[in-house]
C-alpha cells in the first residue's frame, strides 16, 4: 500500500501559492497569413508564439487570458456526506488521471487504486490529471475485492457505477438516512466491475443512454456520477427541502 501523496488539500490551504494552483499566464495569438488566421492559445514566454503552428506564418497576439481570475471559492455543496472510490482494474492512464482531475474537482477524500490501475508517477496520468494527482490522497492495492470488503467494515457505503439488471437511474431520487461515506466503485473499460466487488456493493447505479452505445467513457461517466452523488447528498440539499432529491 502506498501512502498518501505529498500535496493534500490540508497543504494546499497552508501553502495557497503552491504551483498547483499558480496557472501559467497564456494569450490568444492569430495567424496573419489571410488564407489561414488560426487563431491559438499559448504560454506569453513561449518563444514559439510568433509562428503559426500550422503553416508557419507570423503571428500576432489578440488577447490575454487572465484565468486566474477564475472564481475558485468553495461551494457549500462541498460540504455534507464524504465520498471516496474505488477504481478497479481501470486500463487507461488517461481515464486514471482525469479521474483524478474529477475525484478533486468533486471533493473526493480519497481514490484507492486497484488491480492494474495505473498509479501517480505515471506521465500519461500527469497530461489529464494536470497536478490534481498531488491534491486528492490516494492507495494502491492488489485485490480489489479484498479492499472492498475492508471499506465495507469501516462502514462505509459501496456504490457500483455499472449498468446491470436492476441497477438504478441515477437520475431516480433517492433517501440516504445517514452521513456514512459514499464510496463509488467503477471497474474496468471492458469487463466492468469484478463480480466480487459488484456482489459486496449497497446500491448499482447506471447513467441513462440514448445513443447506439451502451456507456460513456470510464471517466467521463465517474465525472458525471461523482458530481450528481455529491449535489444529491449535499446537507444544504437536505436542509432546503426534502423534495429536492428529484431531478426531474
Ligand atoms: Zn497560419
Amino acid at each position: 500500500m502506498q501512502s498518501p501523496s505529498a500535496t493534500s488539500k490540508q497543504d494546499r490551504e497552508k501553502y495557497p501559492d503552491s504551483p498547483v494552483e499558480k496557472p501559467p499566464v497564456h494569450a490568444i495569438y492569430q495567424c496573419l497569413r489571410p488564407e489561414c488566421r488560426l487563431r491559438f492559445p499559448i504560454m506569453v514566454t513561449s518563444r514559439q508564439r510568433i509562428k503559426c503552428p500550422k503553416c508557419g506564418s507570423p503571428t500576432r497576439l489578440i488577447a490575454t487570458a487572465d484565468i486566474s481570475k477564475i472564481n475558485i471559492t468553495n461551494h457549500p455543496l462541498s460540504s455534507g456526506v464524504p465520498l471516496e472510490a474505488l477504481l478497479d482494474n481501470i486500463r487507461s492512464a488517461l481515464n486514471v488521471g482525469s479521474i483524478f482531475r474529477s475525484a478533486d474537482g468533486a471533493g473526493v477524500q480519497h481514490l484507492y487504486l486497484c488491480g492494474v490501475t495505473p498509479a501517480p508517477g505515471n506521465t500519461q496520468i500527469a497530461k489529464t490529471a494536470l497536478g490534481a494527482e498531488f491534491a486528492v490522497h490516494w492507495s494502491s492495492h492488489w485485490d480489489g475485492v479484498e479492499i472492498a470488503s475492508m471499506l465495507k467494515g469501516q462502514g462505509k457505503k459501496l456504490w457500483a457505477l455499472e449498468n446491470t439488471v436492476g441497477s438504478q437511474s441515477i437520475f431516480e431520487p433517492f433517501y440516504e438516512p445517514d452521513d456514512r461515506p459514499i464510496v463509488l466503485v467503477i471497474g474496468n473499460e471492458v469487463s466492468g466491475i469484478d463480480p466480487g466487488i459488484l456482489q459486496q456493493c449497497d446500491r448499482t447505479i447506471h447513467i441513462p443512454m440514448l445513443g447506439a452505445k451502451k456507456s460513456l467513457n470510464v471517466a467521463i461517466a465517474f465525472g458525471v456520477a461523482i458530481y450528481l452523488i455529491r449535489y444529491l447528498t449535499s446537507k444544504q440539499i437536505h436542509q432546503f427541502s426534502g423534495a429536492d432529491t428529484s431531478t426531474s
